[in-house]
């Protein structure tokens, strides 16, 4: 890999015009807080490092019709213009349908710009988030699925066939899931707070894909207070041997920040270096599997403390940039520990019959 090529970072100003009203946590405030965190650590200064980018408006229409019929572009654009909601935790506003045309352009970019070798790795860090909402539902705080539609740009238009979506946010991707699980060339591997636990109440671990689908999708429901060192343990023990066997030819992330301890509507308790291992791991698969081919889309994370930390990290991982974060680790729960160890075990026995462990 030549030492130019830098991490492209995705952002457009217009995604703080998406606004969700007083109190809502999927505020303009996450991006901003994160942002003013990337230029305060200096990193921006080095473009051979990391390099910002904007996305273009074109006629992301096409791409977003790849995953959602016309009538949902149609409901998104209307509800936005007169700033109603899609459900009563998904509001509009007038500045809604551009921000998540331009959220999806962003994702685009970022996907063409790795798999053309002009950037290293790319994270697009866009709102509104994407990975609740399905081919005909917004909903989540989510209204178009950014990453469905850059995995569907990938495998129609470029001729991808095997393409890995990692879900490292703390909510279930209950849309990303709807629209692949009767489909192979995308597997689904999510990690995520207990449905019985948390929104959206899917992602347990007998769902596993139907039809030609079935073994392509990889729900892991964890426990509220699942910290640090179990987290990882779940991911290299049953992540990184189903990835290798799918020998993916690009790895996605969908990357919430939810699951971070301080957040305020989950209950995981991972700190930003949780986040820096995970990508950390995931650069490793890609570099090992698919040339390093690795894409990263924001979903949530609403603590307005622990986003600056974790994004600060993540970017780190993927440059190289040396940023030291400081975020201590809450005392570990030793029930929780042994839980989840059951829970590996359990999701290895119902994917053995598609996977080798
Ligand atoms: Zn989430």
């Amino acid at each position: 890999m030549p030492q130019d090529i830098a991490t492209s970072l995705i952002y457009h100003p217009k995604y703080l015009e998406h606004d969700t009203g007083r109190g809502h946590p999927e505020s303009r405030y996450r991006l901003e807080v994160m942002m003013k965190a990337i230029k305060e650590s200096g990193m921006l200064d080095h473009e051979n490092i990391i390099r910002l980018l904007q996305p273009v408006m074109g006629s992301p229409e096409n791409a977003i019709l790849r995953v959602h019929p016309k009538s949902h572009i149609e409901f998104v654009k209307r509800i936005s213009a007169n700033g109603s909601s899609a459900d009563p935790d998904t509001p509009a506003s007038p500045g809604t349908y551009e921000a998540a045309l331009l959220a999806v352009e962003g994702i685009i970019l970022a996907g063409d710009k790795v798999i053309n070798g002009e950037a290293k790795n790319a994270y697009a860090m866009v709102r509104p988030p994407g990975h609740h909402a399905n081919a005909t539902s917004a909903r989540g705080f989510c209204f178009f699925n950014n990453i469905a539609i850059l995995a569907e740009h990938l495998h129609q238009e470029k001729g991808f066939n095997r393409i890995l979506i990692l879900d490292c946010d703390c909510h279930h991707g209950n849309g990303t899931q709807d629209i692949f699980y009767d489909k192979q060339h995308v597997l689904y591997i999510s990690f995520h707070q207990d449905g019985r636990t948390l929104y959206p109440g899917t992602g347990f671990q007998d769902e596993v894909g139907e039809g030609e689908g079935e073994g392509y999708t990889v729900n892991v429901p964890l426990p509220p207070l699942t910290n640090h060192e179990s987290y990882l343990k779940a991911v290299r023990e049953i992540a990184v041997p189903i990835a290798e066997q799918y020998k993916p030819q690009i790895l996605l992330v969908s990357n919430g920040f939810d699951a971070h301890h301080l957040d305020p509507i989950s209950s995981l308790q991972l700190t930003a270096d949780t986040y820096r291992e995970v990508i950390k791991i995931a650069m490793q698969l890609a570099n090992d599997l698919c040339g390093g081919k690795l894409v990263i889309t924001l979903e949530g994370g609403y603590s307005l403390e622990a986003l600056p930390k974790c994004i600060l990290s993540v970017l780190s991982q993927l440059s190289g940039f040396k940023i030291e974060v400081k975020d201590p680790q809450p005392s570990p729960d030793e029930r929780v520990k042994d839980y989840v160890d059951r829970l590996i075990r359990e999701v290895k026995r119902i994917q053995s019959d598609y996977w080798q462990f």
